[in-house]
């Protein structure tokens, strides 16, 4: 069993560092926010006073935290401190510039690290049902394996350093897309004055089938388990699907990959989160899109 240190006791890290501890493995957390700190208290985790009281111990380092700048700004502390050959692992979805710089901050300060951001929200959290994109050496993905195994159902090797945030980041961009896509469909639906339940079973049975439709249905009815039923309450909030399309534009305009629907997308996330929506889910966008017609 293995000494952890947990960095970033929030929504998502909270959840994940108590599987951690359900799994056997010693975890000792931080986290900047006092009520941050409380739940994790309640939870029955072990706190640290400071960052270096949590990572003095620790055979391996966790960060869950906001954006890149926060990632970046702790592995520079953790970096000359932590245990030599202690394995640092970033399960953030930040950059992918800031992600190889954290490796290189690690690298040189001969910690083994693992950039490992993860897709299936707050529920797969504290269901251990996480899938785990990760990048990092064979080496050090092995190592990690039995750990992200405790927070995850599917762990997947992307390839080198900044892998596992290259295919978060993708994948989310397929998401933003496909999202608008199926709101498109059944605001014109409506205007055609077909039912729902009639668009979604021709479509989640043929060519237009995705995960958008199938799991998170931006309207009522068909699929009884998404956020349209629940009045948009996340879910996976617009907000943070404005960051992650953000993130793919970034990372379009540091490579030259066109990407117009990635734009289009990142710039109606804008408009909606603009308009104070960011909290909802973001299958709410269908809200926005009918009215623009
Ligand atoms: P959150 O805001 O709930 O948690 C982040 C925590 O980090 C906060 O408690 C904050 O106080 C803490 N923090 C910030 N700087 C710190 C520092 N220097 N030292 C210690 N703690 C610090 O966010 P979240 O929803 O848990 O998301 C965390 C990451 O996971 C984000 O990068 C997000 O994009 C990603 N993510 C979130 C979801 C989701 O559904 N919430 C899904 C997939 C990925």
């Amino acid at each position: 069993m293995a000494s952890i240190a947990f960095i970033g006791l929030g929504n998502m890290g909270l959840p994940m560092a108590a599987n951690l501890l359900k799994a056997g493995h010693a975890v000792k957390g931080f986290d900047l926010s006092s009520s941050a700190r409380d739940a994790a208290s309640d939870a029955g985790l072990e706190l640290a006073a400071d960052l270096l009281d949590a990572i003095r111990a620790a055979e391996v380092i966790i960060t869950m935290l906001p954006a890149g700048v926060h990632v970046v700004t702790v592995w520079t502390d953790i970096a000359g401190k932590a245990r030599p050959g202690s394995l640092v692992i970033d399960c953030s979805t930040i950059d992918v510039e800031s992600a190889r710089k954290a490796h290189a901050i690690a690298e040189s300060a001969g910690l083994a690290s693992l950039d490992a951001p993860v897709s299936g929200g707050t529920g797969g959290a504290s269901a251990g049902s996480l899938t785990f994109m990760v990048g990092g050496t064979g080496d050090t993905f092995a190592r990690a394996l039995p750990l992200l195994e405790a927070m995850g159902r599917k762990i997947v090797h992307c390839g080198a350093t900044g892998a596992g945030q290259a295919a978060k980041i993708c994948n989310n961009m397929i998401l933003g897309i496909s999202m608008i896509a199926v709101c498109e469909a059944f605001a014109l639906g409506e205007k055609l004055g077909l039912s729902h339940q009639a668009l979604y079973d021709v479509a989640s049975t043929s060519s237009g089938q995705c995960w958008s439709l199938t799991s998170y249905c931006p309207v009522p009815g068909p699929v009884p388990t998404s956020p349209a039923n629940r009045d948009y309450v996340p879910g996976f909030a617009a907000g943070l699907m404005l960051k992650d399309l953000k993130l793919a534009q970034q990372a379009a305009l540091a490579t030259g990959a066109a990407t117009p629907l990635g734009a289009a997308a990142a710039q109606l996330y804008g408009l909606f989160n603009k308009a104070g929506q960011g909290g909802r889910d973001f299958s709410a966008i269908i809200e926005m899109l009918r009215g623009a017609g």
